[in-house]
């Protein structure tokens, strides 16, 4: 079997791991990254919504089962870089109060270990790195902050009307901050498809074009591609992890070291600890508390469809609006509360994907004539809502999201504001779970190792040696997109384990 050596190992070349390398590359220190996938090719099926959606090209061919033993092909993409390959580049930060504890129709959304404030100052390297485009001052719940590294993307006509008629109403919308490389001397070439599709001209601001790319010459960084981790090794008495052993051409290998990342986003992070369980752990890695698997959740996401049937909607890119003012509820209702923001644009294919029977004709007409917009409401954890390893390494995803109701009200408010917008028509559609675009939860952090598998630095409280980064940290949802705070917290780790490390080097 071959046996590599490293200092740091990092699995998974997503949003969180390519932060902790981005923080170590130059310390001296020899990072293993361990990267299930390959580049992702440049190729015109990128943007082919036919070969995306319909003949689901770059999907895993992996399956997974619901909990009636349903089983089904997850929207699940392995490429370098991870799901920001094919994400809409909404970069968000958190509002303060979403690192309080809340309830929302009386389920509980628990406080997390770390404010805002700590986290504040690497949201302004994230968006640095990520080169993320924004205007501060609009949005009424923006938390204290410097202003963007980037000015907005300006709107297209039919957003800019959206805008206005939304601030008839009384509301504020705001430039939406958005990681893409648009403006004089930009790459991005406005080809009309963004959300959902991997990017041709390497203008959208993903982890392996923002992040990786310049470290995969580093000589600290050895990236191993096509390397999938089954399981990680303890020892005996299932304290300090030993060695991440991994899959590729069908062989076996082992990469040994003193520290480890796993960063292979919620869902699969929380699968490797239950398959790496052991004498010293019996059930599985971290998870002395039982939380390892628990707490999923991926946001309350509703697609709508706004639709004038007089008026042909031409935006090529229209991810440059978002409305916060019913964020902290509606009026009379503040349980039932959210984000607006818009969706990439929808087209006949995707419509297809999802309602096989739809006439072509029908659904082309619907991509042509829609302006698409997502309502996001807060999803909170339940403990009974998680992801099981079943006989024979199947995986079960029992998904029950929490607080529905409240997402229904908010849901039925905004279709009443599009209305009102000049949309006599808005046809809604809900995103589950066999996409899990906003998985998080599953590895959840907190101060008391009885209900939480990690501490604020993501260390697991089980193993002085392993560290978690990626979206299953999260021990609630917000009502915001995660990349951002996922690379946050994954720089903050990061630069810890730098300071660890010079302080180590320096004492030695
Ligand atoms: C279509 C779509 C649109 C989205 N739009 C937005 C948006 O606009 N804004 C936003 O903030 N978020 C968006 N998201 C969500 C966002 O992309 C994710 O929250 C984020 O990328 C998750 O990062 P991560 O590091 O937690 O995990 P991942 O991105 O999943 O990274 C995990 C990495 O680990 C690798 N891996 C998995 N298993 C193994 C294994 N066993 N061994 C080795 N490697 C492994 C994977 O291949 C992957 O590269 C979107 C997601 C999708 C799918």
């Amino acid at each position: 079997m071959q046996t590599i050596k490293a200092d740091i190992v990092i699995i998974g070349s997503g949003v969180g791991g390519s932060a902790v390398a981005h923080q170590l590359a130059g310390s001296g220190a020899k990072i293993v990254m361990l990267e299930r996938g390959d580049f992702l090719p440049n190729e015109p099926q990128n943007s082919d919504a036919e070969a995306v959606f319909l003949q689901e090209h770059y999907k895993t061919r992996e399956e997974w089962q619901d909990a009636s033993g349903e089983r089904y092909r997850p929207g699940q993409y392995y490429y370098v870089g991870g799901h920001t390959k094919f994400y809409g580049t909404a970069m968000f930060r958190f509002r303060p109060m979403d690192f309080r504890a809340t309830t929302i129709d009386g389920a509980s959304s628990p406080a997390w270990p770390i404010s805002y404030e700590e986290l504040a100052p690497y949201y302004e390297t994230a968006e640095r790195l990520y080169g993320v485009r924004g205007q501060s001052g609009i949005d009424p719940t923006e938390p204290p902050r410097n202003a963007f590294p980037h000015a907005a993307i300006p709107h297209e006509p039919t957003i800019a009307r959206l805008a206005k008629r939304l601030s008839a109403q009384g509301l504020h919308p705001f430039p939406m901050p958005s990681a893409v490389d648009f403006g004089d001397g930009g790459s991005c070439q406005r080809c009309g498809t963004c959300d959902a599709f991997a990017c041709r001209f390497s203008a959208k601001g993903d982890a392996e074009t923002r992040v990786l790319r310049p470290l995969v010459t580093h000589p600290d960084l050895q990236l191993e591609r096509n390397a999938q981790v089954t399981r990680l090794i303890a020892d005996d008495q299932g304290h300090r992890i030993l060695a991440a052993e991994f899959m590729r051409d069908g062989l076996i290998a082992r990469v040994e070291a003193p520290l480890f990342v796993l960063s292979a986003g919620a869902i699969n992070s929380a699968l490797i600890l239950l398959r790496s369980a052991c004498a010293g752990a019996p059930d599985g890695l971290a998870n002395r508390s039982g939380v390892v698997g628990r707490y999923l959740m991926n946001h309350h996401l509703t697609g709508l469809m706004a639709i004038n049937p007089l008026a042909r909607n031409d935006t090529r890119f229209p991810k440059t609006l978002s409305v916060n003012d019913l964020y902290n509820g509606l009026p009379g209702d503040s349980n039932a509360r959210g984000n607006i923001q818009m969706l990439g644009k929808i087209q006949g294919a995707m419509i297809r994907a999802t309602y096989p029977a739809m006439p072509r004709m029908l659904a082309d007409w619907l991509g042509h004539h829609s302006v698409d917009v997502l309502a996001m409401s807060e999803d909170t954890p339940e403990a009974d809502s998680r992801v099981r390893l079943l006989p024979g390494n199947r995986v079960e995803v029992d998904y029950r999201p929490g607080s529905t109701d409240a997402h229904d009200r908010f849901v039925h408010h905004v279709r009443g504001v599009l209305r009102r917008s000049g949309f006599p028509v808005v046809l809604r559609h809900g995103f589950g779970i066999r996409a899990p675009s906003h998985q998080c939860g599953t590895v959840r952090m907190g101060d008391d190792p009885a209900t939480s598998a990690l501490d604020a630095l993501c260390r697991a409280h089980d193993h002085p040696n392993l560290y978690v980064v990626d979206g299953g940290f999260f021990p609630s949802s917000a009502a915001l997109n995660p990349a951002l705070t996922i690379a946050a917290q994954g720089l903050r780790v990061g630069a810890h384990l730098r300071e660890t490390r010079m302080r180590q080097s320096q004492s030695a």
